[in-house]
């Protein structure tokens, strides 16, 4: 049997090339934004891009999109690169771009700028081209990035705040940042996701104790001995970066062996028929779907040097043992009663979906064990018709894609779809819960 593992070379992009100059376009230049607008985003990560991007389409031009870190897609190119990442996990095709417009999608972008690529990734557009799987340096799709926010002028549309209430009523919502709020008459909550903490149990709960850090926090240099613990992309390029530093790397995985995968979740849910599979069906049969076909994974091209560093001991895999204690030291104790002793210690624990929880109201969230309860049509929020989810916070209505660029896309053309008609025919939204017009 030949087994088919794609080169780890293709891991390998270039950062921080110089991209030829964008369309002009200037950062927001008032420090607050007006105190009104037809529509607020609260996020500008990917999601939050393709709704505001999608909206320029639909003609909505009175538009605030509020940023804790004041620039489209910050976080998330801080958080790959914390972690070594240059290439994404997912294909050209999962392009953040505007379902229905196709006005520059990531594929045409690469090819546009096919000077400033390598061989290897001109080799990787070809593949995108002919329809197979293909891989994604980071740097262009932080330049796409950049060009969908100046082409749809959503750059100068945002300001850096840190949202702290979203109040709906009746006619509207209230956006109370930091530092300045914003009454809208619609308001898209983008809001990503947060690191999984470690359970209580290992610790006590709280700050992790000393030599023990999460994967979005930097890694102290010095010591010898690293421990990594999960099963996920993550995780591996916390594994890879450790053994490239020269360190004893150890490799604590709960699941009985780590599985490489193409993209994160089944890519069934990337198509209709995927995505059909949620429709109608019960919540507990979408939590079904959901454990079953978003587990772990990590990209077939980090194979050959996990299983070659394995080989030669300089990475130590502690399969199927989940953690009971984390002691400072620091000891990573195993529920096998063995002990892992380590200078420093990394969680890569995954990510929690927010859901604007501790932002709207309880009425408006209505939380069903960390999901809230979206109108499966429109995104809209049942305690709240005039908010809207994209991104993660959407899993249950989308399914398991939500989390993924894909699927911010199909979120977006649906969720800019009903703003812009609400907007354009003043239709006010239906009010599921009258106590949610209280604020
Ligand atoms: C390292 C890494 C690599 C990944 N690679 C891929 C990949 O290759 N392909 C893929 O499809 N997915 C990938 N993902 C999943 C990825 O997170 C999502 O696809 C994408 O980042 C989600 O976009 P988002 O806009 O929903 O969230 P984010 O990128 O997290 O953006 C959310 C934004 O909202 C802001 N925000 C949140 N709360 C508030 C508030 N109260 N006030 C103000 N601002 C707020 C945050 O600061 C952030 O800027 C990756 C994730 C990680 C962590």
């Amino acid at each position: 049997m030949i087994t088919f593992v794609p080169k780890p070379h293709l891991l390998e992009s270039p950062r921080g090339r110089e991209w030829p100059a964008l369309p002009a376009t200037r950062a927001a230049v008032t420090p607050a934004p007006p105190s009104g607008a037809d529509v607020v985003i609260v996020g500008a990560g990917p999601a939050g891009l393709a709704v505001a991007s999608a909206l320029w389409h639909h003609g909505v031009r009175d538009l605030v999109v509020v940023d804790r870190d004041g620039r489209p897609c910050r976080r998330f190119f801080d958080r790959v690169d914390l972690l070594g990442q240059r290439v994404l996990r997912s294909p050209y095709e999962h392009h953040p771009g505007v379902e229905g417009y196709r006005d520059c999608e990531l594929l045409d972008f690469a090819r546009l700028h096919w000077s400033v690529l390598t061989p290897v990734e001109r080799r990787e557009i070809r593949m995108a081209q002919a329809g197979h799987r293909s891989v994604v340096p980071v740097d262009v799709f932080e330049a796409y990035c950049a060009h969908l926010a100046a082409s749809h002028h959503v750059t100068e549309r945002t300001w850096r705040g840190s949202v702290r209430e979203v109040l709906p009523t009746t006619d509207a919502v209230t956006v109370r940042a930091d530092r300045f709020s914003v009454t809208a008459r619609q308001v898209v909550l983008c809001l990503g996701e947060e690191r999984r903490p470690a359970p209580d149990t290992w610790w006590g709960g709280g700050h992790p104790p000393p030599g023990v850090s999460y994967w979005d926090e930097p890694v102290p240099g010095g010591g010898k001995r690293l421990a990594v613990v999960g099963a996920g992309l993550t995780a591996a390029h916390l594994l890879s970066t450790g053994l490239a530093q020269g360190h004893e790397v150890h490799w604590v995985v709960r699941e009985a062996g780590e599985r490489y995968q193409c993209a994160d979740v089944n890519s069934s849910f990337f198509r209709p028929e995927g995505r059909a599979r949620f429709d109608g069906v019960s919540w507990s049969d979408r939590l079904e779907l959901m454990g079953r076909f978003r587990r772990a994974s990590i990209m077939f091209e980090f194979r050959p040097m996990l299983e070659a560093a394995e080989a030669e001991g300089r990475l130590i895999v502690h399969r199927g043992k989940a953690i009971t204690k984390v002691r400072p030291g620091v000891r990573l104790h195993l529920e096998d009663g063995e002990t892992v002793a380590v200078d420093h210690a990394v969680l890569a624990l995954g990510t929690v979906p927010s859901i604007g929880d501790g932002l709207l109201p309880d009425e408006a969230v209505l939380d069903r064990g960390g999901w809230p309860s979206l109108d499966e049509r429109t995104f809209a929020y049942v305690g709240a018709p005039r908010v809207f989810a994209v991104g993660a916070a959407a899993g249950m209505a989308l399914g398991p894609a939500a989390r993924n660029i894909d699927g911010h896309r199909v979120a977006t053309a649906r969720v800019a779809a009903t703003v812009a008609e609400n907007l354009r025919t003043g239709t006010s939204p239906r009010v599921a819960t009258k106590d949610v017009a209280r604020v």
